[in-house]
């Protein structure tokens, strides 16, 4: 309520934020946090939470008239289409030079994404988190990360014969035809339960396409695990539809402004509390948004010049293959990923097989690439718009084709196959205008200290993947998660003991 005041609160509800109040509670820490995006927990009129990537409704997109599908070709035909400006699930987000896909909901990004597990391998650490003890990571966090995400891999013989993973044998194949080394990607997907989906047991979601606007059954999002067990210490308070706007130095406490808004984005209510201790949770935009903002109008002017700089986007890069009639990839097609196609040593380049789950066949192969990327932009102020803005430039993504293709030329060439040129565009092969991972903007060791803290005002931490400086070698969520445990165990032994 306007005018409270809560000894921890928390600006988002994705991994960063999750973490930190399930931990904090356990120690008895009373914890509120604050999430723009809906609740996501009562079914509409269709009976369902959330609605599936091939007739998206108004609860599809954040705050957009009309549909922005990532993958929005097809044939050479825009794929997109109009809905209701409702304060949906997903937002794209766009920037000068890339739009950037994020989750918008009490679980962040956990509530939209593909719940790809990975962890990544090890001789690659010390080039992601350079001041962070890999010994402790993969012997304590990454573990512990794990197991409360409910992470684990597909059975390899349901994989070898299920008609829903035919698109990633044929992967599995044509990368081992090339010499690449294949791997199984883990993910926090109920495999039980998509082995009864396709039993027709249980109603279906990985297996009906749902994947980007929220799945309804067998994903284990941050609802199903961290925020459950956050919640029944019964020290944890969630309010939704609440969008901070501004955090402020309030004698020995911060005042945290924020809007609260409708489903139609419009803003109803302007409340402040005040708090002892404020983590900035919104994810390494939200984050990074927030901090820029704050530190140029004056709220937090002592937060240092590294705020806002070392954000990257993963690396991240989209392609399709043709392949010839004999490969065809199915016209039933599992949502959730399984497959990966490792090629980081070499080339730079860690490809998912990923699904086109059109219903239709399409022969197509689909892959999204990470990559070693060098470059990082910076948010800055402006102040005549009054908004942040991102330096990202279209081009940069280049050095990222060029490590992709270190994987799909030879594949082409052994295969005698091509690119496919329309789904993204007409005659467009590279999908280079986007990012699912968006990491940075207050990094570790640099806008905090080592463990989260916001230099030059005591009582903030950033604990969301702003933390990390670009890249993460493969999916992010469980190095985000796991060094927010890391973290959250040393706030939490050293400040508020
Ligand atoms: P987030 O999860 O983004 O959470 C931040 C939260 O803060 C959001 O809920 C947001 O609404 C809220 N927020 C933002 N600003 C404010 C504000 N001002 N006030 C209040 N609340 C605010 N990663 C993987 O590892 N594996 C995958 O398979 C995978 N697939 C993906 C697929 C898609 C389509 C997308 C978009 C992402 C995917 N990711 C995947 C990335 C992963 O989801 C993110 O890296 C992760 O969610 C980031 O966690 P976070 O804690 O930093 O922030």
């Amino acid at each position: 309520a306007h005018g409270a005041h809560v000894p921890v609160l928390v600006i988002g509800t994705g991994y960063g934020g999750a973490v930190a109040a399930l931990r904090l509670a356990q120690a008895g820490v009373p914890v509120h946090l604050l999430e723009m995006g809906m609740a996501w927990d009562t079914p509409g009129p269709d009976g369902r939470i959330f609605c599936n990537t091939r007739s998206p409704d108004h609860r599809a997109y954040w705050l957009r008239t009309r549909t922005k599908a990532p993958l929005n070709y097809f044939l050479g035909s825009s794929i997109d289409r109009d809905v209701t400006r409702h304060t949906g699930v997903l937002d794209a987000e766009e920037f000068g030079g890339i739009i950037v896909y994020q989750g918008r909901g009490v679980g962040g990004g956990s509530l939209v994404n593909g719940g790809m597990a990975v962890t990544p391998r090890r001789e690659n650490f010390a080039g992601i988190l350079p001041s962070v003890n890999a010994d402790e990571m993969y012997g304590v966090y990454y573990p512990r990360a794990n197991a409360e995400l409910g992470v684990s891999a597909v059975d390899p013989a349901w994989f070898d014969a299920t008609p829903y993973y035919q698109y990633a044998r044929v992967g599995r194949k044509h990368a081992q035809r090339s010499g690449f080394r294949f791997t199984f990607v883990p993910d926090v997907y109920d495999w039980d339960y998509m082995k009864r989906e396709e039993a027709g047991t249980v109603p279906k979601s990985a297996l009906a396409a749902e994947i980007l606007y929220g799945n309804n059954h067998g994903k284990r999002s941050l609802q199903q695990t961290y925020l459950a067990r956050a919640r029944a210490t019964g020290r944890v308070a969630i309010s939704p539809l609440h969008r901070v706007t501004a955090v402020v130095p309030d004698g020995a406490r911060y005042a945290v402004t924020a809007e609260q808004l409708d489903t139609a984005g419009n803003v109803t209510a302007t409340k402040t509390v005040t708090a002892d201790r404020v983590f900035f949770a919104a994810g390494s935009v939200g984050t990074s948004k927030l901090l820029v903002k704050l530190r140029a109008t004056g709220a937090l002017p002592r937060l240092n010049d590294e705020v806002g700089r070392g954000w990257g986007d993963n690396g991240n890069v989209m392609c399709g293959r043709a392949n010839h009639m004999w490969d065809a990839t199915g016209a039933r097609q599992s949502a959730i990923p399984c497959a990966g196609i490792d090629n980081w040593a070499a080339g730079g380049a860690f490809a998912e097989v990923a699904p086109l789950p059109v219903g239709i066949e399409t022969y197509a192969s689909f892959y999204l690439s990470i990559t070693r990327n060098p470059h990082r932009a910076r948010f800055s102020w402006n102040a005549a718009a009054g908004r942040v803005e991102l330096d990202w430039q279209t081009a940069w993504k280049q050095p990222s084709i060029d490590m992709a293709k270190t994987i799909f030329d030879k594949i082409n060439a052994t295969e005698g196959t091509i690119y496919r040129t329309d789904l993204f565009g007409v005659y467009k092969i590279w999908g280079d205008h986007l990012t699912y991972h968006p990491l940075g903007g207050a990094v570790l060791n640099r806008a905090t200290d080592g463990h989260g803290r916001l230099h030059g005002h005591p009582g903030l931490y950033v604990i969301d993947g702003a933390l990390i400086p670009g890249n993460t070698t493969v999916n992010p969520f469980v190095t985000i998660t796991a060094l927010a445990e890391r973290n959250i165990e040393k706030i939490i032994a050293t400040d508020l003991r």
